[in-house]
């Protein structure tokens, strides 16, 4: 995919702010700090175009990146964070809620994960989630040059059991760091934009 325009246009917190133009969406769910703004970061070549957040947990907003005049990008807010009130939480799920069950522009969640570890709590309460109301997802696992190539199959296959996914669900290596993963991920990514 070649890049010819990328460009921040909204961090929504309002349904009424959400852009109007129906141009078809890709969205990001998960944890806070996993790498979602990284990994935009990372698919457009772009070092800083995606903020990547300092103070994880605190943007409860929706970003609206436009790309090559075609889609967007929105990063959804990370969940996970220990240190937010019931309040926030309640308030990150029915945003999260209502945009991933009312966007008719919606056509693929990215649901990030970190190679590393094994999906946590969070990662598998929403990965039932998006599975329970038929959300396309396809899963990236990053963060990928941070363990060692030999390790990466058993644990993308840890990956795939804990979040009981589908055989035919996309689960792909990834690392912002290298660009590992861009092209396969672009791929897919193309192939959801399609009518
Ligand atoms: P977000 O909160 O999900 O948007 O996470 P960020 O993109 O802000 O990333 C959180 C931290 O992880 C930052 O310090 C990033 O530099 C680091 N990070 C993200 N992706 C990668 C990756 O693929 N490899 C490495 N080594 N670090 C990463």
């Amino acid at each position: 995919m070649k890049i010819t325009q990328a460009e921040f246009v909204i961090s929504a917190a309002k349904r009424d702010q959400l852009p109007k133009d129906a141009l078809p969406e890709i969205a990001l769910a998960g944890r806070s700090n996993v790498g979602k703004s990284s990994l935009i970061n990372r698919m457009i070549n772009r070092r800083n175009l995606a903020r990547t957040s300092s103070v994880p947990g605190k943007t409860q907003t929706l970003n609206y990146y436009r790309i090559n005049e075609a889609f967007y990008f929105v990063d959804l807010p990370g969940y996970g964070y220990a240190k937010v009130s019931k309040a926030q939480r309640v308030q990150w799920g029915k945003l999260i809620e209502g945009y991933l069950l009312g966007r008719e522009y919606l056509k693929l969640v990215l649901h990030v994960v970190d190679l590393r570890h094994p999906p946590t709590a969070d990662d598998r309460m929403m990965a039932d989630w998006l599975k329970h109301f038929d959300i396309p997802t396809a899963v990236v696992a990053t963060k990928a040059d941070k363990i060692s190539k030999g390790r990466v199959p058993s644990h993308l296959k840890r990956i795939r059991q804990d979040l009981e996914l589908a055989s035919d669900t996309m689960l792909i290596p990834f690392s912002a760091e290298t660009g590992q993963g861009r092209e396969e991920l672009w791929e897919y990514i193309q192939q959801s934009l399609m009518p």
